[in-house]
């Protein structure tokens, strides 16, 4: 039985992956969170000692081996870099800067391709990224572009750090968020974009349980046509 797909882009700080991983909880489908896969690529690069803006040393970190796998325990994704689960490790703001540079690398993103593609050939799935809808799965059958206002998403981002202990301000988190927006929306490969035919979920006004609602509306109705 072929597989369904739904697909969740957007900019960092939207929901995507709280709102995914709740809404494929419900479903039964298996949530990919795409993102991951790119810190995991920064964190090793960041290992291999590449410094920020170093783009021509990362082809032989990919070279030299490099494994990024996808492991579930209790319906949670786990991400294992040559088998270590740097799950954990992947989480910082510096290696959201090294999966922000990585991923403009058209290389990387030939690398990690294949392996979400046969995820979703594979399983029923709630990938979210930046270019599932217009790239990796532009069939998917559905397609939701998931966003926010900067200032809302950096006020996310910054309670998700300070509860993490984090030491950061919002005036940094802002300066950040707004700096990795502009990064992914003018990159030449697989820039952020909405695909055409993608449903636009606003949550800049919404609680998390209003937009998961809003989000999971929209999946039952094209799930059901
Ligand atoms: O979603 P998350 O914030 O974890 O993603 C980290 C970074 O990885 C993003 O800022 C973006 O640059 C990159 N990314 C991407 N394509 C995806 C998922 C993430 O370019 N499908």
């Amino acid at each position: 039985m072929k597989s369904i797909a739904v697909a969740i882009d957007g900019p960092s700080g939207a929901g995507k992956s709280t709102i995914a991983r709740a809404a494929a909880g419900h479903l039964g489908f298996v949530y990919v969170d795409t993102g991951a896969m790119y810190r995991t690529i920064g964190l090793a690069v960041c290992r291999a000692g590449v410094q920020l803006g170093e783009t021509e040393k990362i082809q032989s970190v990919l070279d030299a081996g490099l494994q990024v796998s996808l492991r579930y325990q209790d319906g949670v994704q786990h991400v294992l870099l040559n088998g270590e689960d740097v799950s954990g490790l992947i989480r910082t703001p510096e290696m959201s800067k090294y999966a922000s540079f990585v991923s403009a690398v058209p290389a990387v993103r030939a690398f990690l391709l294949d392996t979400q593609r046969e995820m979703a050939r594979t399983h029923n799935v709630i990938m979210d990224g930046r270019d599932i809808g217009t790239v990796i799965l532009p069939d998917a059958e559905v397609k939701i572009f998931l966003t926010a206002s900067p200032e809302a998403r950096a006020r996310r981002r910054f309670i998700e750090l300070q509860e993490k202990g984090e030491q950061v301000t919002y005036e940094d988190v802002l300066t950040d968020m707004i700096q990795r927006d502009h990064d992914d929306e003018t990159r030449a490969a697989a820039p952020l974009r909405q695909a055409e035919d993608a449903v636009l979920v606003d949550t800049s006004d919404l609680t998390l349980e209003q937009s998961m609602e809003a989000v999971e509306a929209v999946v039952r109705r094209a799930l059901e046509d």
